[in-house]
């Protein structure tokens, strides 16, 4: 075989079809977030969609923190957390992320990925003869879980109660059964019926699995989530979390009781075998949920900005698909529109807004996914929904043509 020609015949059908990723290189600018430099261009431009929610990442207690550790500790942790590399941080850390969910116990991995893969993996090898009840729109990284752990799986259509309790009629009452969802997900933005969720697992003695990587530090009182936000932490098995989009550093986690923590610390591949997180990062982290835990301000002001520019976007007729959440999508339906639409925005306006294509999306689904955060400004808003009106106008005609 030759390999080389193999690889570049699976990349000529990617590129063929729209899907092929071109990474735009660019340079965070500390304390000027959301502007960036186009690396290309050395141009100024505006991130329109970035996962750093809050702008937590440049927060001058974040970065003094990870600065402050790096330089006390180093910048690495030795090791995995059984040979010499729990530090300290980590342990606060960890402390810190189980009381935010008012858990007993909380372990933390070196990705929100990894949590997921490795902890739903485990949940279901561990678990004799489990079944897993996985929603339709799953993150890639609970669907690695759940393959991985060989258990028999059921997958329920997205956010449907009643398709989700006629999978679990079926089931035998005693076997042991896990529900899988996320509470915000995060290509449409729609919210999962968290409640409802969770009678039906009392209903047939389910444990549940909910991924709150969307909603951690944007959604709740001190940042808890969505769970948190309506007063449900205590309904939800395990939460799953990721230190690295609201909280804006890096590194995932899971909450839940003491017994569960335990077994997933000691059975789980993707925790024991890896490195543990620096201490500078679980410093920086740490500083980031302590921070959002009993501030509210950037929590208020994102809410108010997202409305602002949803309202603004739909006065000015962009197809936006209007969610309770913090996400705004612009649906696109064609891979090479989208590019196309993404390409001009920054080309022509200095707005960085990545476009969305399969796999991360279903095909015909393409999208513009924008994320105001709260430092984003009045004229931001505006300049973005003309750019945008703009650039559709544009797509359309030659879609016509
Ligand atoms: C981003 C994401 C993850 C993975 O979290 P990372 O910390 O980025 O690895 C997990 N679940 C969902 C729904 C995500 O969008």
């Amino acid at each position: 075989m030759n390999y080389e020609n193999h690889f570049a015949k699976s990349l000529a059908k990617l590129k063929a079809e729209g899907n092929y990723r071109q990474f735009t290189d660019i340079e965070r600018i500390a304390g000027k977030f959301p502007l960036a430099r186009d690396h290309k261009s050395g141009r100024d431009i505006i991130l329109w969609c970035s996962n750093d929610y809050l702008g937590m990442g440049q927060h001058p207690k974040v970065v003094t923190a990870m600065v402050d550790a790096a330089q006390k500790m180093g910048a690495g942790a030795g090791g995995t957390r059984n040979i010499s590399g729990t530090n300290h941080p980590l342990v606060l850390l960890e402390r810190e992320l189980a009381d935010l969910h008012d858990k007993e116990s909380a372990l933390v991995f070196t990705s929100g990925y990894v949590a997921n893969e490795t902890t739903l993996a485990t949940l279901g090898a561990l678990l004799p003869n489990a079944v897993i009840f996985s929603d339709q729109m799953n993150h890639a990284s609970m669907i690695e879980g759940i393959r991985k752990s060989k258990a028999e799986k059921h997958i329920f259509r997205h956010n449907d109660v009643a398709h989700l309790e006629e999978l679990l009629r079926q089931v035998d009452i005693n076997r042991p059964k896990i529900i899988a969802f996320e509470s915000v997900y995060s290509m449409d933005g729609d919210i999962a019926p968290i409640k409802e969720i969770w009678d039906l697992a009392d209903k047939y003695n389910a444990m549940t699995y909910l991924d709150e990587v969307h909603a951690v530090g944007l959604y709740g009182n001190k940042g808890g989530g969505i769970s948190d936000r309506e007063n449900l932490s205590h309904r939800v098995t395990v939460i799953q979390g990721t230190l690295a989009k609201g909280f804006g550093v890096i590194g995932g986690y899971i909450a839940a009781s003491a017994g569960l923590v335990d077994a997933i610390r000691s059975f789980a591949p993707g925790f024991i075998f890896s490195t543990a997180l620096p201490p500078a990062i679980a410093a920086a982290a740490l500083a980031s949920v302590r921070h959002l835990k009993t501030s509210n301000s950037e929590r208020e002001k994102h809410q108010e900005n997202v409305a602002k520019l949803k309202k603004m976007l739909i006065a000015a007729n962009i197809p936006i698909i209007d969610t309770e959440s913090h996400i705004i999508p612009v649906l696109i339906g064609d891979p090479h529109s989208s590019r196309e639409a993404s390409l001009r925005l920054l080309e022509e306006y200095d707005i960085f807004v990545q476009h969305i294509n399969y796999p991360t999306v279903p095909k015909g689904k393409e999208r513009l996914r924008i994320t105001p955060t709260p430092l984003h400004t009045n004229e931001m808003m505006e300049q973005m929904t003309q750019a945008l009106s703009h650039v559709l106008s544009q797509l359309t005609i030659k879609a016509a043509a």
